[in-house]
């Protein structure tokens, strides 16, 4: 939203400054919006793809179509069309799931589109003589030199709008950030439509954020686990080429977790594995936390020898231990291993809260500071603390 702003302000002067390469700002949205439909695929972003190829739709009909001054009727015409069509359809893109651009989904959806702009050039010809004025001014409620968008259209933007940014709050997935950004610069461009060269900027400023979404979205995919949303272990071995002398590493290990699956199934597993890294999340003296693999984490304390960690480690897992959880439905039991039928457990209104614990390893980088066998060492700890009885914190 900030960049759209700025790009409102230093429209003018931008275009002043930059008047030898108008030809480039022409092109500019082709080779962007390429670039992230190419993008898209290796990145499994089938949605961002899809939007790239609507607004690249849009962009060609703007610069092919809509040069001409807006008094001329056909233009008028062609120029409700889009401004109607591209939310509705970004909308619609909005509801479709999550799909790659070259798979059957992808041809439908692209011969819909083609379908789409077919109708859409057989309207506009059909009615081209009409004047359509009657229809601007008096049903879509537009308001006589303030925009060229009317308000009716502007209520349509504002309401697909809210539809995409709340799922945004929801989820989060960057198709529907990218269909957000569509809509925000799509949306800028029609109602400022008479500034010169206002597509040409905001659709390759639209281009630029497609792109940095589908960068960051491949960023977390690498770096954060699904499951917990903390950093993975992809991420834990990336920060130890850049550690210092000083730190201090602890390997967690949540106690007979197997039990606990095979007890109360495996959904629940997971909600305690969340649950956990909620915890660490909250772990003070400056700690990072990766999820190592399965119900193992990794606790980093950089700059900090063991002495000075333990407190916080053991404040962590007296919380763990204390803590009551109410089950959901505990109803659903694993499946059986011989009949493969799943066992249903009589619903206990009076069911107990149940604790889980978790055992901590913990090693310095002193004396040997190579990260590996530091890991190696906290984990002779882990042992050790599994050893002497579990839910507790060893040194090594
Ligand atoms: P110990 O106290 O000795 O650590 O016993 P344990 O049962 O926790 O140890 P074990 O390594 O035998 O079992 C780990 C279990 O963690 C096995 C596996 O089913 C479960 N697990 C690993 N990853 C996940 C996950 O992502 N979700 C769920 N629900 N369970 C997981
Ligand atoms: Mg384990
Ligand atoms: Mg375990």
């Amino acid at each position: 939203m900030a960049l759209a702003v700025l790009m409102m302000f230093s429209l003018e002067p931008a275009l002043t400054a930059f008047a030898p390469y108008h030809g480039l700002l022409l092109a500019l949205p082709y080779i962007l919006l390429g670039i992230v439909i190419l993008l898209s695929q290796p990145f499994n972003q089938g949605k961002t793809a899809l939007t790239a190829v609507l607004m690249l739709i849009a962009f060609y009909v703007i610069q092919t179509h809509l040069q001409s001054p807006l008094a001329d009727n056909k233009t008028h015409l062609i120029y409700i069309l889009l401004v109607t069509l591209l939310p509705l359809n970004l909308l619609q893109l909005h509801l479709l799931p999550e799909r790659r651009l070259f798979s059957r989904f992808g041809s439908g959806y692209i011969i819909f589109l083609v379908l789409q702009v077919a109708w859409a050039s057989l309207v506009a010809n059909h009615f081209a003589e009409r004047d359509l004025s009657q229809l601007w001014d008096s049903y879509l409620y537009a308001i006589p030199g303030v925009s060229p968008m009317p308000v009716l259209l502007i209520l349509l933007y504002l309401g697909v709008g809210f539809a995409c940014g709340s799922t945004i709050l929801k989820r989060n997935h960057g198709y529907d950030q990218a269909i957000f950004i569509s809509l925000v610069f799509a949306g800028i461009t029609f109602s400022v439509f008479q500034q010169a060269f206002i597509s040409s900027t905001a659709f390759s400023v639209a281009a630029i954020l497609l792109l940095l979404n589908i960068i960051t979205c491949s960023h977390e995919l690498a770096y954060i686990d699904q499951l917990t949303g903390i950093p993975s272990r992809r991420a834990l071995e990336t920060e130890m080429k850049y550690l210092g002398r000083t730190y201090t590493l602890a390997m967690l290990d949540i106690d007979h977790f197997k039990n606990f699956n095979d007890t109360y199934g495996h959904d629940t597993g997971d909600d305690v594995l969340k649950l956990v890294a909620s915890f660490l999340k909250q772990i003070k003296g400056g700690a990072e936390v990766f999820r190592y693999g399965g119900e193992e984490f990794t606790i980093l304390f950089k700059g900090k020898e063991t002495a000075q960690c333990i407190e916080y480690l053991e404040h962590f897992r007296k919380e763990i231990a204390d803590f009551e959880i109410q089950l959901k439905q505990p109803d659903v039991q694993p499946e059986d291993e011989k009949t493969g039928t799943k066992k249903h457990k009589k619903q206990d209104s009076k069911a107990k809260p149940i604790k889980v614990t978790v055992s901590i390893g913990v090693a310095d980088s002193f004396p040997d500071h190579k990260p590996a066998n530091v890991i190696k060492e906290a984990d002779v700890a882990l042992y050790k603390a599994k050893e002497s009885g579990r839910n507790q914190v060893c040194q090594n």
